[in-house]
């Protein structure tokens, strides 16, 4: 059965407007953009675009609410119950949510009714019980004199959050739940491609008890709003999840008051697979470290090392399940990825798939568009690219694998880290001693072993190398949304 997809839609979007100070407001010029399904490449909406005046505007209410608004006096207890409640209201609203994203990122609609809006609460459950856990030490020191000395830790002030398109919801969730658990305020800059769920989300917030102000939403393009909530003076810190090259820029453009900045970038993940690996085991979860979500993921294990020994019976199962995927409308409940976020995106993958070509390499499978509507990519495997290609060292950020043979570990070491990117890698082997000690050798992030993409609020995420500054998640993400303060007491004896 497929779902009436205008009735639905009517009933979910209900906000396209920018949020600032608890209100929905239009842009200040009267700026609207389209926002676009991209299976059909139609418009859904049109949605109020922020430029730097806005973004003033929301950076004032934030900073009115940091200052002497209700959040930071509220007591850690009400601040944890509203984050709770806010995790509750993105579930009862799951399929609204789930809508939206499907309607404007593209991804299949059960997919995010039972993952992305589940996982999207459960950052903001699992970061509410820290809200009354953030605490500082008491430190003994050997300075001469009698000293009570401590530290606390304290919310940075006014975070601006700015999110990419691929999963907009979860990312969004991954930011904005800690930023508040610490108590900061936030200006959240959604992606042009995909605004509509950070507003919806604004509106649950408010309902969930988190005051006017404290969480403001500016959908708008990367080099107006983005770039000017990266430069602006009175925002003290800056969690941004995107490209490596945008990551540059927002470097360049938060030195003016040295603003503290995650940076959570690009990846190009290696996925080895052993010869003792459980081959069907590690096909079937291959297939997903790099279809997921069309491989719009930056976590995605799109350099595939398999073991010479094994290396035709791997590649030819998982081209076999490569070509059973079914690439559809993500309104269509058969569909298990769907297209790729834009047309601009779409572009840059099948330029990908060409210079590939160019360059020597195989497609033993996908490499064309499917369809002549909206922006699907077939799931593509490359064999025989040299190790310094173009697709084997720039991110592709599509369904797009490439598939490389090894020999030893110690070579399968060497290739897995020669790259600028050190997001996450996968290794399949039943050899627990081979698990291990490649683990310890790979350069990044995130080490899946017999596993690949397994997320968790609790689990610490985010790159080396130029994957990144700073972690994400675990309790690890609350020291990028704190300041620490040591306060040193004289006493009298
Ligand atoms: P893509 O190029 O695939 O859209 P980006 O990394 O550029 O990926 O986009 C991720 C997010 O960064 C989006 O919200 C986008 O609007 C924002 N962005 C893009 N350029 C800038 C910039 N110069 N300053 C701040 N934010 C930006
Ligand atoms: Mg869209």
């Amino acid at each position: 059965m497929s779902i009436d997809i205008s009735t639905q839609a009517a009933k979910s979007i209900k906000h396209t407007r920018l949020f600032i100070d608890g209100q929905f407001v239009d842009a200040l010029d009267g700026a609207e953009f389209d926002s676009i399904n991209p299976s059909t490449g139609e418009v859904i909406t049109k949605v109020s675009e922020a430029k730097e005046a806005d973004v003033d505007r929301a950076v004032a209410a934030a900073r009115r609410a940091f200052d002497s608004g209700p959040w930071r006096t509220m007591t850690p207890a009400k601040r944890a119950a509203a984050l709770w409640r806010l995790g509750d209201l993105l579930l009862e609203n799951a399929k609204e949510l789930a809508t939206i994203e499907t309607l404007d990122q593209g991804k299949p609609y059960w997919l995010a009714e039972v993952s992305d809006i589940p996982s999207a609460a459960g950052l903001f459950h699992y970061m509410s019980g820290w809200a009354t856990k953030i605490e500082g030490n008491t430190i003994p020191i050997s300075a001469p004199g009698n000293y009570h000395s401590y530290t606390r830790r304290e919310a940075i002030g006014v975070v601006g959050l700015i999110v990419p398109w691929n999963f907009p919801l979860v990312i969004t969730a991954w930011k904005v739940a800690p930023a508040l658990a610490a108590g900061n305020t936030v200006v959240l800059k959604p992606a042009e491609q995909t605004p509509l769920s950070a507003l919806a989300l604004a509106e649950l917030a408010l309902e969930a008890g988190i005051p006017p102000g404290v969480l403001n939403v500016v959908p708008g393009f990367g080099p107006t709003a983005g770039a000017a909530l990266t430069a602006h003076p009175d925002v003290d810190k800056v969690s941004f999840t995107g490209s490596t090259a945008t990551g540059r820029r927002i470097m360049q453009a938060a030195q003016g008051n040295l603003k503290k900045l995650t940076l959570e970038l690009g990846g190009k993940s290696a996925n080895i697979i052993f010869p003792d690996a459980n081959l069907e085991k590690a096909i079937a979860g291959s297939k997903d470290g790099i279809f997921f979500n069309a491989g719009q993921a930056c976590a995605a294990g799109s350099r595939l090392y398999v073991h010479e020994d094994i290396f035709d019976e791997f590649v030819g199962g998982l081209k076999t399940m490569a070509e059973g995927i079914k690439v559809g409308d993500g309104f269509d409940p058969t569909s298990e990825i769907g297209p790729l976020a834009s047309l601009e995106h779409f572009e840059r993958v099948s330029g990908y798939l060409s210079t590939g070509v160019a360059e020597g390499a195989k497609a033993i499978t996908g490499g064309v568009r499917v369809g002549d509507r909206g922006y699907f990519v077939a799931p593509t495997i490359f064999t025989d690219a040299a190790p310094d290609s173009t697709i084997i060292q720039e991110e592709i950020f599509g369904p797009v694998v490439v598939a490389t043979k090894f020999r030893d570990t110690d070579e399968v070491v060497a290739l897995a880290n020669d790259t600028r990117f050190g997001l996450a890698a996968g290794i399949w082997s039943n050899d627990v001693s081979t698990v291990h000690n490649v683990a310890a050798r790979l350069r990044a992030g995130t080490v899946w072993a017999n596993c690949y993409g397994v997320f968790d609020p609790a689990l610490p995420f985010g790159g080396y190398k130029e994957s990144g500054w700073g972690r994400e998640m675990g309790h690890e993400v609350l020291n990028y949304f704190t300041e620490v303060k040591t306060v040193i007491v004289s006493v009298d004896e």
